[in-house]
């Protein structure tokens, strides 16, 4: 595989960055994942404009223009001959003595690289996934898309460990978001439920593209919080991400929602989704 470190395109043995590197140290930087279909990036300019936001909010210089970066991205997508799969890209503060404060003067390091993966035909998004509830301990700015990832990596795996597919977080009672996607609830009367966008989520670019596709084929939709209770009194309930576009979320700790299999809002929001991905994909 090709990936790509400050300006050049190198073979994944032969790529290095530094000890130095604020990213590895502090955790300082931020980054972006698109999804890649029929080799073409989905919603780029959605995620460039967020990239362009989290690195305003940690006051750091992009180290490439916007054209550029999807220049970077098409040509890495053609070398590893990327049809369906992710592209990842991350912006680190750069190269510094250690020190908390932030260097005088520094260049950042852009780092990006492309994964393969089964979006379309995604088995688990077949089948559903199970969540366990987790307290949600990261910080309190989560709309900036950071690599400090530690806190939703221990969910994670400690999901994994009782046996479930992911976790939802949950803060003051109510559910934030999974550990790397917007999380959804369809009560029985049929409406939409996701959290309003504040401070204390990711502000999903599928999560946008959802909800516009859910309004426009009639469905009501509540922005607000939502107890794990009425998680598990909800008709269907599911994930957004752009890897994950919509997957649907079959059991919520011990309670089997749907008995256990993808419900039909779900299952149509993920079809309108994929219908539009592929249709607007650039
Ligand atoms: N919330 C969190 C915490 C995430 O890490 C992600 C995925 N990056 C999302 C939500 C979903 O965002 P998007 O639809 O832009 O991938």
């Amino acid at each position: 595989r090709v990936v790509y470190v400050n300006g050049d395109f190198v073979r994944e043995k032969e790529a290095k960055v530094s000890v130095f590197d604020r990213g590895f140290l502090f955790g300082d930087g931020v980054y972006e994942v698109c999804s890649v279909l029929d080799g073409k990036l989905i919603d780029k300019d959605a995620h460039l404009a967020r990239l362009g936001r989290s690195l305003e909010s940690l006051k750091m210089n992009c180290p490439a223009s916007l054209e550029d970066i999807t220049s970077i991205q098409r040509e890495l997508i053609a070398k590893n001959g990327i049809v369906e799969g992710t592209i990842y890209l991350q912006v680190t503060r750069g190269v510094a003595d250690r020190d908390f404060n932030f260097p005088n003067s520094v260049t950042p390091s852009l780092v990006i690289f492309t994964q393969k993966k089964n979006l379309l035909n995604d088995p688990i998004a077949g089948k559903g996934i199970s969540v366990i509830t987790l307290p949600d301990i990261r910080w309190r700015r989560r709309d900036i898309k950071t690599v400090m990832l530690l806190p939703a990596s221990l969910a994670k795996q400690e999901a994994l460990e009782r046996g479930a597919g992911d976790a939802w977080l949950v803060e003051d009672g109510y559910v934030t978001e999974g550990s790397a996607n917007n999380a959804y609830i369809v009560t029985m009367g049929g409406v939409i439920v996701t959290r309003q966008l504040t401070h204390s989520i990711l502000h999903g670019i599928t999560r946008k593209a959802v909800l516009k596709l859910a309004e426009q084929d009639g469905y009501e939709v509540e922005e607000r919080a939502f107890t794990p209770g009425e998680a598990c009194e909800a008709a269907e309930a599911f994930i957004t991400s752009a890897s994950s576009f919509v997957t649907p979320v079959v059991k919520i700790n011990d309670r089997v929602l749907c008995n256990g299999i993808p419900g039909p809002v779900t299952s149509k929001l993920r079809r309108l989704y994929i219908e539009m991905a592929r249709a607007e994909a650039e």
